[in-house]
């Protein structure tokens, strides 16, 4: 109980910042808005060669830092202070030197972070922060040099590794007290957040991260409005939530219901696709584009430098198996009652129901759907997930899918 009351207040905490901090972020109407107390990282240079490379952030003050390593693939993840980036568009997507590409992000308001995918092993060999001057900004510094693979991995061993990068999953902010409460609890899972944006329009448009965070907040309004749920949301702000604690969030609450919200985006190479798509879950994915997408989405952890060391426990071990088959009965089931109420109203994708291995929706006990709602990179589906109207009719069809769900499981008896 007494852990419960301290969540909630750091729940309340959390919602309290959530309302009155901005929140750092790429998208400019972020940047215009953010300001506020936070440290400022103005500018970011890359310099160096295969050898020895340094990385360099102009930051308005000075703020501490602690960077660790992360193997397979190799990283180098910078924890900061929450900071506003207003680096310039497209910084990151080029390396230099041991540094192929690297991300920026908000992992929790008052945490940001940095993750390099570099080239290969490599150890931080200086990292050190510069006052400001009168000439010159603040800087971060960090320098990486080349090593085995070996060296990597014994340096990364004892590396003093930052708590779980982030553990809200027990601290959500948007929490309200259950009193008594008995209607079932439907969990919506807005993909990515922070520093991992999900997928972007091929143009550098809205980021997934943000289309499928607005999606959810309408449905959520939407599900409450019936009164006869409880909803929750695994983020309900830019900020990042690994994949694992999105599951045990859903579980912890006796979640009768868990579903994932993401937009899927095609290479420009690989053809034309349109229309939602929901996913569930399954060993082996239901064809080859299922397959793909499962691979991106679950690369989450991997680009926001969560640990994946640290899984090995309660769910990470969790394979699909006969126990797991009402769990998997329900799921499918809500999954056509969704395709069936999409189809009036929304675009479907040709192949509208398909399985693969979403990490996301390994809860045992709770049944799980991946609804992509289209594809950014389909000029039609992208003016449609932007539009209003559209967003608002998927909206009304998933309550309907929800509705008719929790219908017919009451009238089969099968309680939970
Ligand atoms: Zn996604």
């Amino acid at each position: 109980m007494a852990q419960r009351a301290t969540s909630i207040a750091a729940a309340v905490l959390g919602l309290l910042l959530a309302e009155i901090l901005p929140v750092a972020g790429e998208t400019p109407a972020n940047t215009a808005a953010a300001g506020g107390d936070f440290p400022l990282a103005s500018d970011v240079r890359v310099g160096g060669d295969a050898k020895q490379t340094r990385f360099v952030v102009d930051l308005s003050r000075k703020v501490e830092m602690r960077p660790f390593t992360l193997p397979d693939p190799y990283r180098v993840v910078i924890d900061l202070p929450q900071v506003t980036f207003r680096f310039a568009a497209h910084a990151g997507e080029r390396g230099r030197g041991l540094v192929k590409a690297f991300r920026y992000g908000l992992m929790m308001p008052g945490g940001s972070r940095i993750v390099l995918d570099t080239t290969g092993p490599v150890r931080v060999d200086k990292a050190f922060v510069l006052d400001a001057s009168d000439s010159q900004p603040a800087r971060l510094v960090l320098d990486l040099v080349s090593v085995s693979r070996e060296a990597f991995l014994r340096a990364a061993a004892v590396d003093t590794r930052p708590e779980r990068a982030n553990t809200r999953a027990n601290e959500r902010t948007n929490e309200p007290q259950q009193n008594g409460d008995t209607r079932p609890v439907i969990v919506l899972d807005p993909g990515h957040g922070g520093i991992d944006s999900g997928t972007h329009a091929p143009n550098g448009g809205e980021a997934e991260k943000t289309l499928v965070l607005e999606f959810a907040l309408m449905l959520r309004d939407k599900l409450e409005k019936t009164g006869k749920y409880r909803v929750l949301l695994t983020r309900a702000d830019d900020s990042f939530v690994p994949l694992i604690d999105r599951v045990r969030f859903a579980r912890a609450r006796n979640a009768q219901l868990f579903i994932s919200i993401h937009c899927d985006a095609l290479a420009r190479r690989a053809g034309e696709a349109e229309g939602a798509t929901i996913y569930t879950l399954a060993d082996q994915a239901s064809d080859a584009e299922a397959a793909r997408l499962a691979d991106e989405e679950n690369r989450a952890d991997v680009i926001s430098g969560v640990n994946l060391a640290e899984e090995s426990d309660d769910i990470a071990g969790i394979l699909i198996d006969l126990a797991q088959r009402e769990t998997k009965n329900f799921s499918l089931q809500f999954a056509k009652q969704a395709v069936g109420a999409l189809r009036g109203s929304a675009r479907l994708h040709k192949h509208p129901l398909k399985s693969a291995g979403f990490k996301v929706l390994r809860a045992p006990d709770v049944p799980s759907v991946l609804i992509e709602l289209g594809y950014v990179s389909s000029r039609q589906d992208l003016k449609e997930l932007m539009s209003e109207s559209w967003r608002s009719r998927a909206g009304d069809a998933l309550v309907k899918a929800v509705n008719d769900y929790f219908t017919t499981r009451l009238a089969g008896g099968v309680a939970r």
